[in-house]
Parts: structure tokens; C-alpha cells; sequence
């Protein structure tokens, strides 16, 4: 299967000559790596085409994010040319590590983007006929800085080192249509490669242009010419990524971007189709589209709309529908479940509104209590209402968030229809998150138990029985990742980790129901108490941050600040740096992921019991070796499940008591009642930190003051999680400790989406 370095080295000159005019002596960094990339994309023509040509039924993926991260060493890795791009690198004074500079394909938020790209992965792996569409957003998630520990953000650049591994389909474009503007959709295709099988799927990711060529005369000119502007606005559509996650921010641009998603990519579905000569009525045995969270939904009344163009009954096209749709659900947050205004979407899109009014009707006629079931009411369009009342199957992203959506959420919808309700836990690809990332903890399981678990994540059980002996290799491969983790962090943060204090972590996106807020917290009272005395001997630890606030998001911006002003102070504190440093990484993305999973030895999951949906970070952790610091929320509970509690370190509040504690919560007794916890909390307000904007004052009043203070129950949770947080970081260093680290290891298996794309791929859309 491995290719070798000599026809490689060939393929990869001869793009050289023919794209960049140079040769291996004068190409640099970039050239080499759109031409490595390109002499892959060559090699990999005829099986991209298999797939994309293939008349099986396949499962559409729509997803208003795809956060890909760096393609190239995933590519190279899945068609085994890592090796052989190496040594034609290396041969001309060049190596991998050049392609570092490489930009992230940053085209997601955070877990949800992340999930869809490592279900492709997946997908492509296990054979399953998963494509997947999308937006090419011109600038990706923000880059992010601290500026005297404030986040500023920049326009993220992407496409900087070019984009070797699309390619532009311009015969494929189609018309999309708004009330007041038409643009062209333009598919850009990027190959999905699946783990040295032959197997390629593909991404098809959308961007606008104008239907005609620009005139700058007449939009000079005005003219009172719709079609310029209609022109110039149409980039727009596709302009940047909206950087909120799980928050609905109800802007129009934003539904124009979905719209456009979701009307450019049935086209194309249904004009391949009608081309192979089938019947529309029988579009559910070539197809089915899983709609992931409610950014896509809008696909259901376009849909409606496209068959009706067609010829079709509503009925038999609501029929249809029925069986191609299929929902996941990500958040039960109400301020992430996505609502429209009605006149705000039928000005824009007046078919389309006819379809979900008619679809309101049709609900209506079932003759049920219209005060439980409504898609419209109060002139709100629910999209996730819509969602459930047309799709075929439902489904949560862990047992416990399943298990609240059909409990709590979405009650009354279970109750209608429990069996479109189903579990699908997430999952995370071993490949890019263990064999990538981690090369030489793979080696070393694969001499233990051979290759198998590369695509057979269960395998990693036959690992425990050699947990004793693997411990020294274990720990030394851990501390070559810190020493190289903490020289990168020295490098581009300025700050010095020792790495042989305990890392512990806690990266993912800033908001307040992930509690960073808490982990700072217990940070100051280790540090007071180290300093007063009352806290003895502690373990020397480096608290390790990484996370991006959405730029309107204000308490997860106050949040970042304070912890950066927490940095700060330990770390130029010097008898507590000793023992302690604090560092809020810059712009975490996917490769920092990479970099940080590998060395860290805790894993901080410590969302407020029943807000996190599933969470892919913990399993991250979990498959390169680390304990868990979590609370019983999302996919914790299964790693516990899976791992055994013992092997983790549970604290807090569990989601019946979260809903017991509300009734009569009152942070600010907590705090009087709770020295340590006071002083950690008036350093928000006493001085200890410079803040000319006064977010620390304002995050204060979340807390205590105000309407529903501390609604994350971070005070309540506080002793709870200082004291296991303690005891965990105590016994780093034991043999006990790596054995919990391994124990984690062995028992990740579940959490591979490999598992999760076959569950999809058998329960939901009944493909292979
Ligand atoms: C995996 C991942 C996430 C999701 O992390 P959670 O801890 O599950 O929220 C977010 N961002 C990046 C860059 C990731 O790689």
C-alpha cells in the first residue's frame, strides 16, 4: 500500500515544475507543501471519483461547520506517505516540520465543527458512504491574541498557504435565490481518505459569487441598479464564520448563510439524482440527510419547496421528507436552540415560509394540544420543533443527554414519538487523536497488542493485562510530550512550565456553563492557602488554559482576562511559582489540541451536571492517557462507565440535585459561609488585579449579585471540587497514577467514531 519515497519525490518535482515553475532547490516551505499536497491529490484521483460517481445510497452530512484543523499530515498518515514524504523532504533539506505554519482549516467553532470533520474521517475509514457539505467561509474562526490579558481577535487568514487539497467544481455551480438577491453557489471539493483502505469520501463545501461578472461602472455609477449591489453583496454570504457557540444570534446574514448551505446542496443532490433517471418519490433509497443541530433545518421546507417545483403533492413531499431527514440535537441551552422571526424569514424567503406554514398546518390538523406542539407560535419559528415534527430519527449525543432531552426538553415530543428518539454518542477519530498526535504512545501499543486497534478501538482492552509493565515506557513517552508541549508554550507564550509538574488542563471554548470560572477559583486558594500556610506540601502543578470567548460573549471575555490576571500573579510570585504556574494558551485550535492532549495528565470536563451534551475534549484525553477531574455530565459518565469510576476523580452536584438545589440556591450565603471561598471571590473586586474596562467588577455581579446569580452553581460546587481536585493532584507522580492514566487508555474504545458513524450508519440510516 505505502508508496515509495522515489516515486513520490517524482510526483511531488513534476507538480513543482508544472504549478511553480522551481525545482527542489529553489522551492521553499509553501511551494513544497502545495506540491506534496498536490502530487497526493494525483495519486488519489480515481478512487475520489469512485465514491463521488457511485450510485449506492449515501448519507448526506449538512453541517454549518466543519473544523478540519491541518489536512495534510491526516492525509499522509491515511494513505501511508508519511514515511516516504518524509525522506523526499528530508533529502532535499526540508522536513514535515515545515508545514507547522500551515494554517488550521478553522472553518467550526469548537466540538460541534470538530465532531462533523472527525465523522468523515470515520466514515471514509469504515466504508460508510458519508459526504459531507458545508460553507467555504473565506475567514474561519477569529485568531485570537491577549493584549494586557484582554482576547482581541483577527481575521483568520486560512487560505494564506493556498488550498492544495480543493479543488473548484465550477460546472457543479447553481443558482440560490433570496427575495431581494440571487447569487451563484460554487462547490469546492476536498477528499476525505479513510485509513489506508482505498476509501474516498467527500466534502463539498459551498461559496457564493456573483451571477454575472462584477461591474465596478455600474456600481459606481448606482444607476439604481439592483444587480451590482445584488453582485457585491453576494461575496458577503460566505464572508466569515459566525463565532458564536451554542448562542442563537438572530442576524440575517446568518440565515442567508444557511439557506444558501442547504438550497445549493439539494440542488445538486436532486439534479444528480433526476440525472440517473430515478423517481423523486424514491429519493430515500439513494439518500438521507442528517441535519447536524438546528443551523441546517431550513433544508426541510426547501426541500418541501424543491419536490412541489417538481410536480409533487405537499403530502407525498412531507412523505418523503420524512424519510430523508434525520436530526441531531447538540445543546439543551435555550439560548442555543434556534428561533426566527416569521416576518423576518418570510421577507426573505416567501416559499419557503409557505412550506413551514404549511407544515404548521399539517401539525394542526393531528388535532393535538397546540399549546405542547407548535413549529410557529407568537410569530417565532422553532426550528428544533420543526426539526422533530418532519425527521425520522432524533438523536442526543450521550445517554445523559438523550435521556434529558426525552425527559425534560423535549418531553411532550417523546411522548408523541418515542421511537424517532435515539442515543448516538459522540466520538472522536483514533487516528488523528492518538496515532497523529501521539506516534510514539501508538508504537508502543501497537508492540504490545499489534496494529488492530488502529481501526478497532475495543481492541485497547487486550493493553490491560500489560498495564504494569508498560508504565516506565508509558511515563517517559508522557514526559518527552510535556518537555516538548512546555517548550512550545515558552515559545509562543512566554511562559515557563517545568515539565515535571503535573499538567493539568482545561481547553475547549469559554463559556460559563464549562466553568472555567470554577477551576480559577480553586486555583487562588491553593494559592492563598500555600501562602498562609493552610494549604501544605501542594504538588507542583501548571494550570493549563486554552479557550476563545465568542467576541460578543462579555462575562466569557471578563473570564479570560481574570484568569490571565491570575497568571500573572502566580507566576511572578516567587515562592508560589515554585510549586505552581498558571498559562492561558493564545488562539487554541485543532493542532494546539494535538499538541496539549498528549502531554496532559489531568483532564478538566467540569461543566455544571446536565449542560454539557457529550463533550469530544474528555475523550481526547482519555485515548492518550489522563485522569478525569469531572463532573457526572455528558460523555463523563460513560468514561466512568467504560473506565470505572475509581480510575477518575467525580465531584459536584449531578444533574437531580443541580434541578433540587435551584429551588432555593443563594450564592452570596455560600460565600459568607466559606472563608477561602470569599477571599478567591473578592479578588474580582478587592484590587488584587488591574482591569480598566471593569469586567472583573461586572463578572462579581454574575456571581452574587443580580438576576440569578451564579446560574452555573460554581460557589455550591466549590468545596466539592477544591478537595477532589487536591487529593487527584496528590497522588501524581504514584505508579497509581499512570495506572488510572492507562486504565483510561485501555478503556477509550468506545469513544471512537468509528463506533458512532456504524451506530449512525445501522439505527439511522439504515445504509450498509
Ligand atoms: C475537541 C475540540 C473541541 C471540543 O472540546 P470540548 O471539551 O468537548 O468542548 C473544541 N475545540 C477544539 C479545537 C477541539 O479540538
Amino acid at each position: 500500500m505505502a508508496i515509495d519515497s522515489k516515486k513520490f519525490s517524482e510526483s511531488v518535482e513534476r507538480v513543482l515544475h508544472a504549478d511553480f515553475g522551481c525545482d527542489y532547490e529553489s522551492a521553499g516551505a509553501r511551494e513544497l507543501y502545495n506540491a506534496v499536497s498536490k502530487a497526493v491529490m494525483v495519486q488519489a484521483f480515481d478512487a475520489w471519483n469512485e465514491g463521488r460517481n457511485s450510485q449506492k445510497k449515501r448519507c448526506c452530512y449538512f453541517s454549518a461547520e466543519f473544523l478540519m484543523g491541518r489536512s495534510i499530515y491526516a492525509n499522509l498518515l491515511n494513505l501511508d506517505c508519511l514515511e516516504a514524504a518524509k525522506k523526499a523532504l528530508e533529502k532535499v533539506g526540508h522536513s514535515l516540520n515545515d508545514f507547522e505554519e500551515v494554517e488550521d482549516a478553522a472553518l467550526g467553532n469548537g466540538g460541534l465543527g470538530r465532531l462533523a470533520a472527525c465523522y468523515l474521517e470515520s466514515a471514509a475509514t469504515m466504508g460508510i458512504p458519508l459526504d459531507g457539505y458545508g460553507i467555504r467561509y473565506r475567514y474561519g474562526l477569529f485568531r485570537q491574541t491577549f493584549v494586557d490579558g484582554y482576547q482581541h481577535e483577527e481575521g483568520d487568514d486560512w487560505l494564506k498557504w493556498g488550498d492544495p487539497w480543493s479543488v473548484k467544481c465550477e460546472r457543479d455551480a447553481v443558482i440560490v435565490e433570496f427575495a431581494d438577491q440571487k447569487v451563484k453557489a460554487v462547490p469546492y471539493d476536498m477528499p476525505v481518505f479513510g485509513y489506508r483502505n482505498g476509501v474516498v469520501n467527500n466534502l463539498r463545501l459551498w461559496s457564493s459569487e456573483p451571477v454575472q461578472e462584477f461591474d465596478f461602472n455600474a456600481f459606481n455609477e448606482m444607476k439604481g441598479d439592483r444587480t451590482a449591489l445584488e453582485n457585491f453583496n453576494a461575496t458577503k454570504i460566505c464572508d466569515v464564520l459566525y463565532p458564536n457557540d451554542n448562542t442563537m444570534v438572530g442576524k440575517i446574514l446568518r440565515l442567508r448563510q444557511q439557506y444558501f448551505l442547504v438550497s445549493a446542496s439539494l440542488q445538486d443532490i436532486l439534479r444528480k439524482y433526476k440525472a440517473q433517471g430515478k423517481k423523486l418519490k424514491d429519493l430515500d433509497k439513494s439518500y438521507c440527510f442528517q441535519l447536524n443541530d438546528t443551523h441546517p433545518v431550513i433544508a426541510i421546507p426547501e426541500l418541501l419547496r424543491l419536490l412541489k417545483k417538481e410536480g409533487m403533492e405537499f403530502e407525498e413531499a412531507f412523505g418523503v421528507c420524512s424519510k430523508v431527514f434525520n436530526f441531531t440535537n447538540h445543546t439543551i441551552m435555550a439560548e442555543a436552540l434556534e428561533k426566527w422571526d416569521a416576518l423576518a424569514l418570510s421577507d426573505l424567503l416567501p416559499e419557503v415560509y409557505e412550506e413551514i406554514v404549511a407544515c404548521q398546518h399539517r401539525l394542526e390538523s393531528e388535532g393535538l394540544d397546540t399549546d405542547k406542539y407548535y413549529i410557529i407560535r407568537d410569530n417565532v419559528i422553532h426550528m428544533a420543533n420543526l426539526a422533530i415534527y418532519v425527521a425520522a430519527k432524533v438523536n442526543g449525543v450521550a445517554e445523559i443527554h438523550t435521556n434529558i432531552l426525552k425527559t425534560d426538553v423535549f418531553k411532550n415530543w417523546y411522548e408523541l414519538y418515542p421511537k424517532k428518539f435515539v442515543n448516538v454518542t459522540n466520538g472522536i477519530t483514533p487516528r488523528r487523536w492518538l496515532l497523529l498526535n501521539n506516534p510514539e504512545t501508538a508504537a508502543l501499543i501497537d508492540k504490545y497488542i499489534g496494529e488492530a486497534w488502529h481501526t478497532d478501538l475495543k481492541e485497547l482492552r487486550n493493553l490491560r493485562p500489560h498495564i504494569p509493565e508498560m508504565l516506565p515506557d508509558f511515563k517517559r513517552i508522557k514526559g518527552e510530550n510535556k518537555k516538548k508541549l512546555a517548550a512550545y508554550i515558552a515559545e509562543h507564550e512566554g511562559v515557563n512550565i517545568p515539565p515535571e509538574f503535573c499538567f493539568d488542563v482545561q481547553v475547549k471554548r469559554l463559556h460559563e456553563y464549562k466553568r472555567q470560572m470554577l477551576n480559577a477559583l480553586s486555583i487562588l486558594y491553593f494559592y492563598f492557602g500555600i501562602k498562609d500556610g493552610t494549604v501544605k506540601d501542594f504538588p507542583p502543578t501548571a494550570f493549563i488554559f486554552g479557550a476563545k470567548a465568542a467576541p460578543g460573549y462579555y462575562n466569557a471575555k471578563a473570564i479570560i482576562k481574570f484568569i490571565n490576571e491570575i497568571a500573572r500573579l502566580v507566576n511572578e510570585d516567587g515562592e508560589v511559582s515554585k510549586v505552581m504556574r498558571v498559562v492561558f494558551v493564545q488562539n487554541y485550535n485543532v493542532s494546539y489540541a494535538e499538541k496539549i492532549v498528549c502531554a496532559a495528565d489531568v483532564s478538566e470536563q467540569i461543566s455544571m451536571a446536565g449542560m454539557e451534551a457529550s463533550g469530544t475534549g474528555n475523550m481526547k484525553f482519555m485515548l492518550n492517557g489522563t485522569v478525569t477531574l469531572g463532573t457526572l455530565d455528558g460523555a463523563n459518565v460513560e468514561i466512568c462507565e467504560e473506565a470505572g469510576r475509581e480510575n477518575n476523580c467525580i465531584f459536584g452536584a449531578t444533574v437531580e440535585e443541580v434541578a433540587a438545589i435551584k429551588q432555593f440556591y443563594c450564592p452570596r450565603e455560600f460565600v459568607e459561609q466559606d472563608p477561602a471561598l470569599k477571599r478567591a471571590v473578592n479578588t474580582l473586586i478587592d484590587g488584587t488585579f488591574s482591569d480598566d474596562a471593569g469586567m472583573l467588577q461586572k463578572l462579581y455581579d454574575s456571581l452574587i449579585n443580580g438576576h440569578d446569580p451564579d446560574r452555573y452553581l460554581v460557589c455550591f460546587d466549590f468545596r466539592s471540587y477544591v478537595e477532589a481536585k487536591e487529593g487527584l493532584l496528590h497522588s501524581y507522580g504514584t505508579d497509581e497514577f499512570y495506572t488510572k492514566c492507562l486504565e483510561n487508555l485501555c478503556a477509550a474504545g468506545k469513544f471512537s467514531a468509528d463506533r458512532s458513524v456504524t451506530d449512525y450508519a445501522r439505527h439511522i440510516w439504515k445504509i450498509k
